[in-house]
């Protein structure tokens, strides 16, 4: 499994993760981000893309 951490201090909902995985990333209504902190290995690609195009550089991946 693949551990994925945002920091919440630097997101500001703009969302460009939850186009690259949907599913794993996924703005609420209230557009407070929300995520899965333990991804399948099968997915790895998608949450790479997050990691890149996110533009506050807010996600990290662990394993
Ligand atoms: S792309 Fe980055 S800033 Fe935008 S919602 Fe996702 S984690 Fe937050």
């Amino acid at each position: 499994m693949i551990k994925v951490i945002v920091d919440m201090n630097l997101c500001q909902s703009h969302g460009e993760c939850v186009y690259a995985a949907p599913g794993v990333f996924e703005l609420g209504d209230d557009d407070v981000l929300r995520w899965q902190e333990e991804v399948d290995e099968s997915r790895r690609e998608e949450l790479e893309e997050a990691v890149n195009v996110c533009p506050m550089m807010a996600i990290r991946l662990e394993g």
